[in-house]
Formats: structure tokens, sequence, C-alpha cells
């Protein structure tokens, strides 16, 4: 039985895309290793590991047991007055792995919800010490969820503040951090910033952003001393910090945590997308015993959030089993190979007249073209050229899953070439 296209377009919305004039949607029957296979029966490299999720591919072996096992014995229980061992062992390995002063663990079910419990635990923190503060300060072109909390700390521009303006909390937005990554790092950098907490930092409950790489909000590696001066800046004013590893954390820039690279600790973690291999939707929260005790300590006497799906035993089994896989892999070395096979491929595209930057960084490379073209017409050309590719805005990214070889890497480059090439007559 093929897919019903003709309803999908009528009837199914699909991540923001528009009900009137919907982008075509091509229908996947099958996914192993690095390939998507189409009901066509075409095969597709995959450039995205299913939005920075699918670490080790598709089909796993050992994903499938530990849900086939987990199943038998119970895909879900609720978590209140409840525990179970997969939930336990999980938050035990989060721990365990994350930086070491990060040693409570909140979990639920998605990225944005991760970042709402870290937005409502900085909050809970101020208002148990009895200065009640609700702003944030972050970054522009930071990207931090769809929902309404993580949305007002989103880039106001891409999250279309003005929309919600009656409803959004405004919050501090200073620059986007400029340095890149392997540039000469520049101290004034942090001026804006330092300006800002001085004359603003009472009104603060925390700073969040996405430690190293931007992700949806522009696909930018920016310096680790920016990361540094932002810990330094929240030390001196006392704030708390919140790192959003969603995209970045489980080795996907070189390092297991994105934070690694700037030997900074945050006083909140949010992880996501990667935690169960890409196989269903679990999110964490960690953050400090410190944190922690403030919080309950407060008015409610509680962290005041518990989803109805948290915890689920089905979803944290998975996880269990992608960590210990990533754990056990050599992770660090297949990650450097694809960073420095990406650079070498990606470089000489800087030569095309419509390429005005390439980025590289562990298992991510990022060409921003000059204008935005037709996502449609550059995915038709990516499906021709047997790679999975979704680019969005001026953006033609790759983030494969680690498990990619060599050939394979190439092709999703050379399609990408390609595509560059074509929109150029
Ligand atoms: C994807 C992402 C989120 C949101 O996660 P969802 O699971 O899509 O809700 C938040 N922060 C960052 C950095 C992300 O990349």
């Amino acid at each position: 039985m093929s897919v019903d296209s003709s309803f999908d377009l009528q009837h199914v919305w699909h991540p923001y895309t528009s009900m009137l004039k919907p982008l075509p949607c091509y229908p996947v029957e099958s996914a192993q290793g690095v390939y998507l296979t189409l009901e066509s029966g075409e095969q597709l490299i995959d450039g995205m590991s299913s939005w920075w999720a699918c670490i080790h591919g598709y089909n796993v072996p050992e994903l499938n047991q530990a849900a086939t096992e987990q199943l038998a014995k119970m895909s879900h229980v609720m978590f209140g007055g409840i525990t179970h061992q997969p939930a336990v062992d999980l938050c035990k390995k989060l721990v365990d792995i994350t930086p070491s002063s990060l040693e409570k663990v909140f979990i639920s079910d998605s990225g944005s919800v991760a970042v709402e419990v870290a937005l409502k635990m900085a909050m809970q923190y101020w208002h148990a010490k009895q200065q009640p503060r609700s702003k944030f300060l972050t970054v522009r072109n930071g990207y931090h969820g769809d929902t309404f909390g993580a949305m007002g700390v989103t880039d106001p521009a891409n999250s279309m503040h003005q929309l919600y303006s009656d409803f959004l909390p405004k919050h501090f937005f200073v620059s986007a951090p400029k340095t890149g990554f392997y540039q000469e790092w520049d101290e004034s950098e942090l001026d804006e910033i330092r300006a800002l907490l001085a004359d603003k930092h009472q009104q603060i409950a925390a700073i969040i952003i996405e430690p190293i790489v931007q992700g949806a909000g522009g696909m930018r590696i920016y310096h680790p001393n920016y990361l540094k001066g932002l810990r330094a800046l929240a030390d001196e004013y006392q704030l708390l910090l919140i790192a959003d590893e969603i995209a970045t954390g489980f080795g996907r820039t070189g390092k297991l945590f994105a934070c690694e690279h700037a030997e900074i600790q945050p006083d909140i973690l949010c992880l996501g997308k990667a935690l169960t291999g890409g196989y269903m939707s679990l999110a964490a929260t960690l953050t400090t015993t410190h944190v922690a005790e403030v919080v309950c300590s407060g008015e409610a006497g509680v962290f005041m959030h518990g989803p109805t799906f948290m915890g689920n035993p089905l979803a944290c089994a998975v996880a269990n089993a992608n960590l210990d896989l990533l754990l056990a892999s050599p992770w660090q070395q297949r990650v450097s190979q694809i960073e420095s096979q990406l650079k070498t491929l990606l470089t000489p595209l800087q030569e095309l007249r419509n390429v005005a930057d390439t980025r590289v960084l562990g298992a991510i490379g990022v060409v921003e073209a000059t204008e935005s073209y037709d996502v449609a017409e550059l995915q038709r050309i990516f499906i021709s050229q047997g790679v999975w590719i979704r680019p969005f805005g001026k953006l033609i990214y790759i983030m494969p899953p680690y498990i990619i070889n060599n050939e394979q890497l190439t092709c999703l480059v050379n399609a990408i070439r390609l595509a560059l090439i074509q929109q150029l007559d």
C-alpha cells in the first residue's frame, strides 16, 4: 500500500509549512543505516540525521532490541509516586557523562519542554531567594524551541515575535556572537552584553544560549571564548547560565557536549534530539544540587512541572541503549574524520559565486549561499542525486549520522555542489 499523498496534502500539516501551498513531501517507506528508502524504491543517503537525532543511523539492532525488551515489560507507567530501572539508569548515565556539577535530572517529552523546564527552574530559583525575576538574557539568531517560553528566547525575527507581541514576554537580546570558532578572539565582543548586565542584571534570572553552535537560528559556529566570557559574567552577577545542548549534545561538535570546547559548566543543561538516537521523543534538563535545593526551598516547596509521559520507560530504555552504543563506539574518531573530510570538501565551494561562506565543526557542515533558493527545487535535485538534505533560507547544511563513510559523505557534498552550480545559470 502506498501513502495517500493527496490526503497528506489536503489534511496533514508538516513542520513550518502552508496548508495553502504545501511543499512536496516524499513518502519514506523504511530506513536502514544511513539510507532512507522512498516508496519509489529510491535510496537516499541521509544528510540530516532526522534533525540531529539519528546519530547511529536507522534501524539499529541494539536500539531495536532495547525497545522490544522494554515493550514486553511495560511501555509506560506514570512517574508520580512510581519509579523504574530505565529512568534511574538513564539519569545515572546523564549525571555521569555531563559536566560534573550537574546532579539533578528532570526528564521530559521534547526539547522545547526541556527548555520550558529550564526557564521555570531559573524563575523558581529567584522566587525562592525572594528576589522574583522573570527576564532572560540571550543572543540573536538563537533557537530554543516552538513553545511560548522557548519562543520568547528564540531570535525575534525568525520566530516572528511581532505576531505574538501581546502575549510573549519581552526578554533581553544582544547581538549574536560574531567571532567564528577558528577566528582570532576579540574581547570587545562581550562589551554589549557587559553593558547590558551592568544596567539590568537585577531583572535577569538567567542567560540562555546554545553553546558554540547556533542551530536552527542560523547555523553559526562561534568562538569558545564567547561562552567562557558569558560564564564569567554570569558568575560576576550571580546569574544562572542555561546551556541548550539539545542540538549539540552527544558528540555532534566533536566533544561529548559543546560546553567542553570552552571548559565551562552551566547551571542548567537541556538535552534532547539525539538522546534516544532518534527513536522517540525524549528530553532532559539537568541542574546542580545548589539550584535544585534553592528551587525546592521556595514557597511552592516543589518544582512545578510534571508531564503525563514523564520518564516514559520505553523512551528511557532506548536512550540507555543509545548512550551505551555511543560511548562504546569510536565516536570521537568518526566525528573528527567527518570534520576533516567536510573541511576538505566544503572549503573549495567558496569559489562559487553564490556561496557566501562555508563552516564546519565536528559532524556539522554548513554552506551559506548568497541568496535563498527554492527549497522544493533544491530538494528535487538532491533526490535525483540520491541524497536527503533539507535546506532552509540561504543555508544548505548537513549533520549526517556518525556511521557515514567517506564515499557517502562525498556524495552528500557533491550533490550540494551540483545544486549550487545549477542555481548559477
Ligand atoms: C530542536 C531544538 C529545540 C527544540 O526541541 P524540540 O524537540 O523540537 O521541541 C530546542 N533547542 C535547540 C537548540 C534545538 O536545536
